[in-house]
């Protein structure tokens, strides 16, 4: 388990990640770039 952050912009792999300050969900596919949290814009996640 890895708490690393995800920061927008980043290509980290098909999967679903969580916005680090509203824990919004954001689902990604292997080749998307994370963008910014649809919900609040912060630039960070962390993998579900
Ligand atoms: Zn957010």
């Amino acid at each position: 388990m890895s708490n690393r952050i995800i920061k927008t912009g980043e290509k980290p792999g098909a999967g679903c990640y969580s916005c680090t300050n509203c824990h919004t969900k954001v689902c990604l596919d292997s080749k998307d770039k994370m963008p910014p949290c649809p919900k609040c814009t912060n630039n960070e996640f962390t993998k579900e």
